[in-house]
């Protein structure tokens, strides 16, 4: 471990606090890391992942005990789904709930493109599904790559269809034409916001037209021959999509980047990379914990935490008030409240990790480095701190000590130059019901691209810090 003067701040670097046996153990938790990427590319696909591996641990599905009015007792594991899209798990502590919990809280969305409603159309030759974006994307990033369609529809005789095309072996994928340079000078002079407009964002479904049908001898469109061809292998007609959710997402496997096989690349590590991680730390947590552990997994983070599946819902909420009933029957809402003022919350969300190609948008002193640990980032927001949660020092102060306590290397980083930018997290709606909270997670290069980087030392690290945290 290397040494440190205890004078002044110093970045630790995560690979030299690595012993042989720790950086094999971490190798190996990249590993997985890297599979759940695969496996997990939207909120749908993370939920159905995750409650598979809570099962395997031997969690329980909360609504057994509501329904059954059956109480929780200290080391119950229980887990609780909303809407197939959000996620609770949680290790029942010994103290009693109203004392407080530790929670790790992530997302499970990532920027995408979602079908439209009416999606299909034909032009020029092609047959295309019409996009609308999801989140905050580079919409230039997103054309003359191999795209995925991943999604559900809900057929009219009541079934659910799930979509995941493009993933496996032999697999066709999706495409978005982008101009070639020979006629692009007037593309190219555009500002880049407006290089490839979000209407372009047209995915390229298939291309042989349609024959002449022996009945009416009329030529089928290029439209109605992939129509009948959707009917024929999925059973589908065109208004089956308004009854669905389709996302397009790119095509490529997550895996190992750089030559020493340091780094994870892959798609939607925001916020996949801190979601996994904190799983990861309440299934690994050892015996059973003083406060309750949780690790809330939300959607919807990425269009401001809206929705009945996102962090601006009172889910959460009713997941405490619930817990804490299931706890001791004669606890109401004065319980609730007690629980959330008393409960310790890690915002676990990405930050931005000082990318050498740009170093005029970060402030060096204040920055996340890739590989020196899990960042801490007192507060978020923009335009002078505006929406942000701006921890206090005491919380900091008694994060940062668990993270010493167990030689965890952590940084504390700002998002970028003072008035560069910013950004938020779920921060802000945990301190809206009482809770302390404090933004902590992975840095991420290419952050909202289609294929972005994380360093191994910093997922490890990560996983750690929340295991600690946790643990209590
Ligand atoms: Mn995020
Ligand atoms: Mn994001």
């Amino acid at each position: 471990m290397a040494e440190r003067n205890p004078l002044t701040y110093e970045l630790k670097n995560g690979w030299k606090e690595m012993s042989p046996e720790i950086r094999e153990d971490a190798m190996a938790f990249c590993g997985d890391y890297i599979r759940f990427l695969n496996d997990a590319k939207t909120e749908r696909e993370s939920v159905t992942v995750m409650v598979s591996m809570l099962q395997s641990a031997g969690f329980v599905d909360f609504n057994t005990y509501i329904a059954g009015n059956k109480s929780v007792k200290p080391g119950d594991k229980i887990y609780w789904v909303n809407r197939e899209k959000a996620l609770i798990a949680a290790v029942v502590g010994n103290q009693d709930p109203t004392l407080g919990m530790n929670m790790v809280g992530a997302h499970i969305d990532a920027p995408r493109l979602d079908f439209k409603p009416n999606p299909l159309c034909d032009d020029g030759g092609f047959v295309m599904a019409k996009t609308h974006y999801y989140g905050g994307i580079k919409k230039y990033q997103w054309v003359a790559v191999p795209l995925a369609i991943h999604g559900v529809i809900l057929r009219k005789d009541g079934t659910k269809f799930n979509i995941r095309i493009g993933e496996n072996p032999g697999d066709p994928v999706f495409y978005i034409s982008d101009l070639l340079p020979h006629l692009a000078g007037d593309q190219m002079g555009n500002t880049a916001s407006k290089v490839v407009s979000g209407e372009q964002l047209k995915v390229v479904l298939g291309s042989i037209p349609g024959t002449e049908t022996e009945e009416d001898g009329e030529k089928r469109s290029l439209k109605e021959n992939l129509l009948t061809l959707l009917h024929e292998q999925y059973g589908l007609s065109e208004s089956d999509f308004l009854r669905g959710e389709i996302e397009v997402v790119p095509a490529f496997q997550a895996g190992d980047v750089g030559l020493d096989r340091s780094l994870v690349g892959g798609y939607g590590q925001d916020d996949r990379v801190c979601s996994y991680t904190g799983l990861r730390a309440l299934l690994d947590l050892e015996g059973v914990p003083s406060k309750t552990a949780v690790c809330y997994l939300s959607d919807k983070e990425e269009i401001g935490s809206v929705g009945n599946t996102g962090a601006r819902a009172n889910w959460l909420e009713n997941f405490v008030l619930e817990l804490c009933h299931a706890w001791n029957p004669s606890y109401e809402m004065v319980a609730l409240r007690r629980s959330l003022s008393n409960t310790c919350f890690l915002s676990a969300d990405v930050t931005a990790a000082f990318d050498p190609c740009y170093p005029e948008v970060y402030e060096k002193g204040n920055s996340a480095f890739a590989g020196c640990g899990v960042a801490i980032a007192k507060y978020t927001g923009s335009r002078g701190k505006s929406g942000a949660s701006d921890a206090s020092a005491e919380l900091v102060a008694s994060v940062t000590d668990i993270f010493d306590g167990e030689q965890i290397p952590w940084q504390i980083a700002e998002l970028g130059k003072v008035d560069a930018g910013g950004g938020g997290t779920i921060a802000q709606f945990m301190t809206d019901i009482g809770m302390d909270v404090l933004d902590c997670g992975v840095p991420v290069i290419s952050m909202h691209s289609p294929y972005e980087v994380t360093s191994k030392a910093d997922v490890y690290w990560t996983y750690r810090a929340y295991r600690a945290f946790m643990q209590g």
